[in-house]
Order: structure tokens, then sequence, then C-alpha cells
């Protein structure tokens, strides 16, 4: 059975595992932020700084990618879609 639905992460702070980020690149058992290091200018750090400007490098801006981000992204996608829809069916709505 694939379990693609439950990604299990590793801490490398605390070596323990877990199924999802509460907080991108932030790690829930143990609060430590992931250690990045960007692609573009090399700028090493953890994961918040990044995560803070938006999954890109704070010096360079650069994207980068920070563990759990993809999850949030999906619900963003989402709430757009919905909000889209309803958002369209009031102009329809109002138009006629
Ligand atoms: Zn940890
Ligand atoms: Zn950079």
């Amino acid at each position: 059975m694939p379990r693609e639905d439950r990604p299990i992460y590793t801490c490398k702070e605390c070596d323990r595992d877990f199924s999802r980020y509460e907080t991108p690149g932030k790690c829930p058992v143990c609060g430590e932020w992931e250690k990045l290091e960007c692609d573009s200018c090399g700028h090493k750090g953890g994961a918040k700084p990044f995560y803070d400007a938006g999954c890109k490098c704070p010096k360079c801006g650069h994207k980068v990618r920070i563990s759990g981000a993809d999850f949030n992204l999906w619900i963003l996608v989402a709430i757009v879609a919905i909000v889209g829809a309803i958002g369209g069916g009031i102009y329809l709505f109002v138009l006629r």
C-alpha cells in the first residue's frame, strides 16, 4: 500500500519520526528548525528566516524547499479554488 498521504519525516535534531509538520521546517517534537542551505548564494541557517521570507532565501530571495511546506501549499490552493468558486457563483448570481 502506498503511504504517500502520510509522509514520515525524521527530525535531524532529535531523531524522532512524525507524520506532519505543524509549522513547515519546524520539528513538532523538539521545536528545532530544520537546517537549510540556499542553492543560489550558499546562505546557511535554521529554516525560520527562510520560512518568514515566504520559503525563500532571506539574503538573495532564491526559492528554497522547506519540509512540510508543500502540504500547506495544497491547503492554500484548495482555499483559493473554493473562494474562487464561491466568488464566481456570487458573480454569476449578481449578474442575472
Ligand atoms: Zn526534533
Ligand atoms: Zn540565497
